[in-house]
């Protein structure tokens, strides 16, 4: 090989090598459907890896000290909801002064098949009847605008069985697929939550927080639909310590 030919040869392969790594940056570039999909697999193990951190029900977390007990309603199962569409907690008051078994009884009959996922009766027990995995149909219809102004959307997740048609200015419907929903023995004007109740709220809230692995936020149903009685003016100075130390009391 002559002199020449060689430096001529050399400069062929830099040629091809430079090709090469140009192609392969243009490759990168225009992958990113690709990558997206890489993220959502990174996600899936980040998920299934919390699974074996927080296992799923019926086992509680161990950190957590809680007695829950389940009964779980097919009729009140909405839809699926993974860990990624939790964002709320939505509180309610029952509004009728009778025990979480008889109201997961009277909701069983009734034709529209709304439930929360979580009951607490006065006396601090706490009832299950929706998997923290599945929607239940708590909150319905909201306010116009709140779609939006909570970062919700109305999803094909929700079968919406049962589910009526919106009203003027109640349009928006989206919270239920985002929040798990937790209603308390109480009837608005009837007297103060009793501290039982508050306590066993208190560590349901930690125990989804340490479910989730993270703080979701702390809203009421009159947040979400004005005008909704729950929960009670009584609640309100809890309610402001729930949002802060997600805890009823900050002693
Ligand atoms: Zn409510």
């Amino acid at each position: 090989m002559s002199r020449h030919n060689f430096r001529k040869t050399i400069l062929i392969v830099v040629e091809i090598a430079l090709l090469l790594l140009l192609s392969f940056f243009l490759c990168l570039h225009f992958q990113k459907p690709g990558r997206e999909n890489n993220a959502v697999a990174v996600s899936r193990i980040i998920t299934d890896s919390m699974d074996e951190i927080v296992p799923d029900f019926p086992l509680v977390p161990e950190t957590v000290d809680i007695e829950i007990t389940k009964d779980f309603r097919e009729e009140f199962i909405h839809g699926d909801k993974d860990r990624k569409y939790q964002k709320y907690i939505v509180l309610h008051d029952t509004e009728v002064d009778s025990s979480a078994q008889s109201i997961i009884d009277m909701w069983d009959k009734n034709e529209n098949k709304v439930a929360t996922h979580y009951i607490v009766n006065k006396d601090g027990s706490i009832y299950q009847c929706v998997p923290l995995s599945k929607i239940a149909h708590h909150v319905g219809y909201g306010n116009t605008g709140n779609n939006e102004k909570y970062g919700v959307q109305d999803e094909s997740r929700d079968d919406k069985i049962g589910t009526g048609e919106p009203n003027e200015g109640v349009t928006d419907y989206g919270m239920n697929s985002y929040s798990i929903g937790i209603e308390m023995v109480h009837v608005g004007g009837e007297g103060d939550y009793p501290e039982p109740q508050l306590e066993a709220l208190d560590k349901l809230i930690e125990y989804i927080d340490e479910y989730y692995g993270f703080e979701s936020e702390i809203i009421d149903h009159k947040a979400w639909r004005r005008g909704n009685s729950d929960t009670s003016p009584e609640f309100e100075k809890y309610f402001n310590n729930y949002k802060k130390y997600r805890r009823h009391s900050n002693n």
